[in-house]
């Protein structure tokens, strides 16, 4: 896409701090990290959104997000992490290419993620379980 800052990143037109690179997939920091050390990995190949996204790419994506955070865990002696994927404009997606978050954790660092918690109606929990896993 030529328009996609990420594709830019994977062409090699715009520098990033990479710190993987294979054939299907690259991280690199971000530049605004929510702490230093936050890693993003994305699919060399333009997918807007995760379901797009072919296995056995699925696979490998999955496989080296473990990869990656314990790198990250052991390069920043973070306490924890937090794995996000803002997937579609109503999830917070801003750059419209496929990425993963890995943002390093500490107890005291200062930002949180916040939701409020919703109460399913009488029998409406069982509804939700059998409608997802009808899916699966
Ligand atoms: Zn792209």
């Amino acid at each position: 896409m030529p328009d996609c800052i990420f594709c830019k990143i994977v062409k090699g037109d715009i520098p990033a701090a990479k710190v993987y690179e294979g054939s299907k997939f690259i991280a690199f920091l971000d530049i605004s990290p929510a702490n230093k050390g936050h890693v993003l990995i994305i699919p060399k190949e333009h997918y807007e959104r995760l379901e797009e996204m072919p296995n056995p790419d699925g696979k490998e994506f999955g496989e080296l997000q473990v990869k990656i955070a314990k790198a990250v865990m052991k390069a920043t002696n973070a306490e924890g992490f937090n794995l996000l994927l803002n997937n579609g404009k109503a999830a917070g997606q801003e750059v419209m290419h496929a990425h993963m978050h890995i943002q390093p954790r500490f107890g005291t660092d200062d930002f949180h993620y916040k939701w409020t918690h919703k109460k399913y109606e009488e029998g409406e929990m069982k509804q939700f379980q059998e409608k997802i896993r009808k899916f699966i």
